[in-house]
């Protein structure tokens, strides 16, 4: 795996998880996966384990020269390792950030460059490059044009399209850079010019081009990005390949994400225990110092972005504070105006004993609100796959979502789905507006008052639900059965 992010040591959405849990369901199949990172300031150190250098003097090519890097191993959680830390002027992975940086382009770049070398130097030659995202696309560029011919023949590479609306897009400096150069042979439609800036690279489309398959992370999105304008202006070269691309749901960490076994939680409880799922929602309450009240707790969880729906957030919290719920967020946005917007929302409910506003990354204390709240919303405009319904699901917390992308895979309508009624597990609304999210609230918040039975019932569906990664390995697995190289 080459990633950007891994759970919990350097997380910042549902990437981090994905790279995690899967590597950890690929070993316990009986796979030998190794992980390369940037070796970031900010990540959480205390989560590694035994980290000790593994090669002191990497040299990458840059440019015309190179910047002398150290690699670390560590184990997080099991996982084994390799951090790259460059030592230069540019300080690439100190920046106190993961994302953010206006040279983001040529910081991944270089990761991308620095993550082969060091494969090549180690002698590492795997079945299967797994990466991910547009951070770590160049990969397969540099692989079939450089490094093939250096000796690393073997590797065969699956890309993983997390998230479309983030792509790359940069100049030719990084074909310069990187090393790459041959400026009129990548300025090509077929290879990584922008399709729509044809002075523009497009770091996503070289991914696409030159990986052996593309995956994405649902059924759903995959369809979307080749019929709909949701693949931000990639769905040609998405078309054009569309022979290796397939979607796979991501799964969830039943290790991590499990009321049964959660020690960052008030009360353990599972199905056969669903009582003491409300001791957690008394603990959320006093750590909020929200009243004791009979009243469902309506929640958010994740990145406060465009993407997640802002203005229905917005219309949700004073749409459940008017009906009769408590509500509480846990959300960071690094959008200035966004973050900006959410600091006055948190004033003006600084009051009010129904509501709480957390803004700030704090991984723990999602545990609480999952298990903690009765009712979880999802109002995506768009959403390739999304986890945080899926842990609401795990924890009987029932998801109220838009219907697009992997959200459309795991929620089905209580009172409007095609599905049996024991699949039935949440609330599902198709307009990006107002009126689509209260009619979906308002379904939800009635049948909590007026049949709470059924209301029990709906939980108890999303708790039984398998979203683990048992079925996703299988067909991650099948994926890399289909590309590897046999010769040798
Ligand atoms: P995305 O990858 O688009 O951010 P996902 O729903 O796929 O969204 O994954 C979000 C993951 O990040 C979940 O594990 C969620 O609990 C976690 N998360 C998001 N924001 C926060 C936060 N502020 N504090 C703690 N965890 C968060």
């Amino acid at each position: 795996m080459i990633a950007s992010e891994l759970a919990p040591v350097a997380k910042v959405g549902g990437l981090g998880d994905v790279v995690f849990g899967l590597s950890r369901e690929l070993e316990i199949r009986g796979n030998s996966v190794e992980i390369i990172l940037p070796k970031y300031d900010c990540m959480r150190h205390g989560e590694i384990f035994g980290l000790e250098i593994a090669m002191k003097d990497l040299w990458v090519p840059w440019y015309d020269r190179a910047i002398h890097c150290s690699v670390f191993f560590g184990f997080v959680h099991g996982r084994k390792c390799f951090f790259i830390e460059p030592h230069s002027d540019q300080n690439y992975f100190n920046r106190r950030v993961y994302y953010g940086n206006s040279d983001d382009d040529q910081r991944f770049a270089f990761f991308c460059r620095a993550a082969l070398e060091f494969m090549l130097r180690s002698n590492k030659h795997p079945d299967v490059i797994h990466c991910h995202d547009w951070q770590t696309a160049l990969v397969p560029v540099l692989l079939f044009e450089v490094y093939k011919h250096l000796g690393m023949t073997h590797p065969r590479v699956c890309f993983t399209l997390h998230n479309m609306a983030h792509q790359g897009v940069t100049r030719e400096h990084i074909l310069r850079e990187t090393g790459l150069g041959r400026h009129g042979y990548f300025f090509h439609q077929d290879r990584l010019q922008d399709n729509f800036n044809r002075a523009a690279l497009n770091l996503m489309k070289g991914g696409i081009v030159y990986s052996n398959f593309v995956t994405t992370v649902s059924p759903r999105y995959a369809w979307e990005i080749m019929n709909t304008d949701q693949s931000f202006g990639l769905g040609h070269t998405l078309q054009v390949h569309r022979q290796k691309i397939g979607g796979i749901l991501n799964g969830l960490d039943y290790d991590v994400w499990n009321p049964e076994i959660d020690s960052r939680i008030a009360s353990a409880y599972g199905l056969a225990t669903l009582d003491k799922k409300y001791d957690n929602k008394r603990a959320l309450r006093q750590r909020f110092w929200l009243r004791d009240i009979y009243r469902p707790i309506v929640c958010f969880v994740g990145r406060l972005d465009y993407q997640k729906g802002v203005p229905l957030i917005t219309h949700a919290i004073s749409y459940c504070l008017q009906h009769g719920c408590q509500f509480v967020l846990l959300g960071t946005s690094p959008d200035g105006k966004v973050a900006h917007h959410f600091q006055s929302l948190k004033q003006h409910y600084n009051d009010n004993p129904d509501c709480h506003l957390e803004l700030g990354f704090n991984e723990e204390l999602s545990h609480l609100i999952y298990a903690g709240s009765d009712m979880i919303i999802v109002p995506s405009l768009f959403e390739p796959c999304g986890l945080t319904q899926m842990i609401g699901l795990r924890y009987g917390t029932v998801p109220i979502v838009r219907a697009t992308g992997g959200l459309l895979d795991t929620v089905f309508d209580a009172n409007h789905s095609s599905k049996p009624y024991e699949e039935r597990n949440g609330y599902v609304f198709n307009d990006f507006n107002s009126q689509g999210i209260e009619s979906a609230l308002e379904r939800a918040i009635g049948m909590w008052n007026n049949y709470p039975e059924h209301f029990r019932e709906l939980m108890a569906n999303g708790m039984r639900a398998d979203n683990s990664w048992n079925q996703p390995g299988r067909h991650y697995l099948n994926v890399y059965e289909h590309i590897r190289d046999r010769s040798s």
